[in-house]
């Protein structure tokens, strides 16, 4: 359906839990997040219940997030419930991939269409350092067991980060030569943790253009836009919410882990879809599209939001 800005929304990014086995700096904080109790998080049966709601509302594709998604238990019940949803035409998750070596098959078995893996630095000593608790190879068994289960057009995300991964561009763009891969590199967005840091670390896209002036334009899809390296198997996009706001294009909703509703990432404005059910549940999605926000304001001040981005989910 459309929002009161003529946009038509249709992909939902449901978040499965705001815990992590990661402790990414922009994301988290080092000591994570106070472990809530089960019954303020969605139930699976409620993960698939807003799930076909949306449907109804006209929403087409699905993105599981959290924190981490493969954290959760019943991830794999989330991802059939949603699965069997008749107007659902993609079911897509984003991870850190270090659990995919157990899951990839699970979760492809399940009917999840789509992965993006995140991965900021292709270097072990940075890896470990931005994810306080991570180790570069697990993202890589990752990456390899996605494939091995079948997964194609893999995306791998990279938030560009100022001081941190800017000299690894030429590097990260290098793995589309021979990977069918997209590698999508990320406007870090001042929110949480990273909402104080040093401007010099938010990076705009334009960064990776000019560092790799080889890259060619070929079609945008969705909020990315897209280039190619004369003859490579994969592609990069450019995914830039500061540099080229691209609200007017956005055809998004949120729903986090403890079921608000968030017309927009960086908006303070919730809809709480907890014990609704129904006609009930579907009228509260409506009303949560028709309430999405124009646009954010990055551009003059930090996120209006006061989650982090675990809490979120990206
Ligand atoms: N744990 C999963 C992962 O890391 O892929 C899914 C959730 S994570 C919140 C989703 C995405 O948001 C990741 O690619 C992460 O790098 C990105 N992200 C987190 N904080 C961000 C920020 N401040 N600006 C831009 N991207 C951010
Ligand atoms: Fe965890 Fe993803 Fe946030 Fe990193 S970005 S701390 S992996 S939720």
């Amino acid at each position: 359906m459309q929002d009161s800005h003529g946009r038509t929304v249709d992909y939902l990014r449901l978040s499965v839990t705001d815990l992590c086995n990661y402790r990414c700096r922009y994301c988290m904080a080092p000591d994570g997040v106070e472990k809530r109790s089960h019954q303020e998080i969605l139930s699976v049966e409620e993960c698939v219940e807003i799930g076909a709601a949306a449907a109804a509302c006209g929403v087409k594709k699905i993105r599981l997030t959290g924190g981490e998604p493969l954290v959760r238990r019943g991830i794999l019940d989330i991802c059939r419930g949603l699965r069997a949803i008749p107007e659902l035409e993609e079911l897509c998750l984003t991870t850190n991939g270090s659990l995919l070596p157990a899951l990839a098959l699970p979760l492809r078995e399940a009917g999840v269409d789509r992965l993006n893996i995140s991965l900021d630095t292709l270097l072990p000593d940075r890896f470990s350092s931005i994810t306080r608790l991570g180790r570069l190879e697990e993202a890589l068994a990752g990456i390899r067991a996605a494939e091995a289960a079948g997964f194609q057009n893999l995306k791998l995300d990279t938030v560009l980060i100022g001081g941190f991964n800017d000299d690894e561009i030429q590097d990260f763009v290098n793995l589309t030569v021979d990977h069918p891969w997209e590698i999508r590199f990320i406007e870090l967005m001042p929110m949480g943790p990273c909402a104080d840091w040093e401007r010099d670390c938010f990076l705009p896209g334009q960064t990776v253009l000019q560092k790799v002036p080889a890259l060619e334009k070929i079609t945008s899809q969705g909020v990315a836009r897209r280039y190619r390296l004369p003859g490579s198997a994969g592609t990069v996009g450019l995914i830039s919410p500061l540099s080229r706001n691209f609200c007017g294009e956005c055809r998004r909703i949120r729903v986090t882990a403890d079921g608000k509703l968030k017309g927009c990432l960086h908006s303070r404005g919730e809809i709480s879809l907890r014990g609704l059910h129904g006609a009930a549940l579907e009228t509260a999605v409506r009303k949560g599209i028709l309430q999405k926000p124009r646009q954010h304001h990055l551009e003059d001040r930090p996120s209006d939001t006061p989650r982090n981005m675990n809490q979120i989910g990206g």
